[in-house]
């Protein structure tokens, strides 16, 4: 058996892990890096079967090629599945949108609706003579580990989470030989969650206090979710726009999925949710807008935000990592945003907060000594190499995109 990584190795984004087994070929995550230009991974071989993680652009972006292509099966839970369509949906309007080529078009997404079948997470399939598990991965609703069972056990962990969110429990460690473990967030370490929950909400009350409106631009899959879950606390007027909307009401058809279904249903019920022009203008009359995109590039935010950038009293509450290039990241380093192609000034007030859906460092180390693997394969990370320095007495494996690793 050996495995193969198309993309997302040396760096985060675009994840693809070939397994060759008995000559037969599985793929683990096909997805692309939503940069300009997007990073593609290397072109996959015909493979029958792939396994999904979850619906995340990294991971998932390039599986309307792949079905397009070579007509592949793939296996996701039904939450990823839901969201997966919504987000390759979108991919095709934002690339059109920022006039890079498409990979795949419309009909490649009606093959993908057609090749997608459900795993259902802890369910067992069998591909040849290998076991194939799905396991809860923490890190958004659906979201899943692959545990693979030949002689050896090798965990896939997608991109996990480890402690409980509002959203979602944390991800089990699963005991394994072989540990390909996402590192993501290697060298950094999270504030603590309860701190930075009382931080963030404080926040927004000053704010609202001193007569400022409150955007939050946050990302449609988990993100928009978890953040209307921690402001229901309080009872301030939220409103709703973007992706987000659609998202809450896939998450709310699979509960099983959720930590506390009842919860987020209320919340989703408290949130006054934009459906047109004058609600838009309703919601800039209210206390706290949530919306995409959450790395500002596109969608309802800017419009948003381009009302109350000159209002010193008003906030940007910025909710994820931003990545380099992004309007977001440009809005964080140097207090301005590209608004169709012009530069503007942010007047107001502009806040970051640490609200991520992965494990960091230390909890990533103490993953890899719960499931106690003998090899660790660490990939999905800018900064493996810090990971690799603190993990003691296992073989650390750090291998580049296109190296085949024999295991
Ligand atoms: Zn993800
Ligand atoms: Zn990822």
């Amino acid at each position: 058996m050996r495995i193969q990584f198309l993309g997302g190795a040396s760096r985060v984004g675009s994840l693809g892990m070939l397994l060759e087994h008995d000559h037969d070929l599985l793929l683990f995550d096909y997805g692309y890096l939503p940069s300009k230009p997007p990073t593609y991974p290397m072109k996959a071989p015909p493979v029958r079967t792939c396994y999904l993680s979850h619906a995340h652009i990294d991971h998932s972006g390039m599986i309307p090629w792949l079905c397009g292509r070579h007509d592949t099966n793939v296996f996701a839970t039904m939450p990823t599945i839901a969201t997966s369509d919504l987000l390759h949906n979108d991919s095709i309007k934002v690339l059109n949108l920022e006039g890079y080529p498409q990979p795949f078009d419309e009909e490649d997404l009606e093959t993908t609706r057609r090749n997608f079948m459900e795993m259902r997470l802890g369910e067992t399939r069998k591909e040849g003579d290998l076991e194939i598990t799905s396991h809860s991965a923490g890190h958004i609703p659906g979201a899943c580990m692959y545990e693979i069972v030949d002689r050896e056990v090798i965990l896939f962990s997608g991109d996990i989470h480890t402690l409980n969110t509002e959203l979602v429990w944390g991800a089990k460690p699963v005991k394994c030989d072989t540990l390909v473990l996402e590192s993501t967030y290697a060298g950094r370490r999270h504030p603590d969650r309860l701190k930075l929950d009382h931080e963030f909400l404080k926040k927004v009350e000053v704010t609202l206090d001193r007569g400022g409106k409150v955007i939050i631009p946050a990302f449609a899959v988990g993100r928009t979710q978890e953040i209307l879950l921690i402001l229901r606390r309080k009872k301030f007027e939220i409103w709703l726009d973007g992706m987000g909307k659609r998202v809450n009401r896939i998450y709310l058809d699979f509960p099983e999925a959720l930590r506390n279904a009842a919860k987020l249903r209320n919340a989703v019920k408290d949130a006054k949710r934009v459906r047109s022009q004058r609600g838009r203008e309703r919601a800039l009359k209210g206390e706290i807008i949530v919306s995409t995109s959450g790395m500002l590039d596109g969608g309802p935010v800017l419009r948003y935000i381009n009302r109350i950038k000159d209002d010193p009293k008003s906030g940007i509450f910025l909710t994820g990592y931003q990545v380099d290039g992004t309007n977001g990241r440009r809005l964080r380093d140097t207090g301005s945003l590209d608004m169709s192609g012009v530069n503007v000034k942010v007047e107001c007030e502009v806040s970051f907060f640490d609200f991520s859906a992965h494990a960091d460092h230390d909890d990533l180390l103490r993953f890899i000594n719960d499931c106690d693997p003998e090899r660790v394969i660490l990939c999905h990370g800018d900064n493996r190499d810090l990971l690799a320095n603190d993990i003691e007495g296992r073989d650390v494996l750090m291998p580049m995109e296109g190296k085949w690793v024999e295991l």
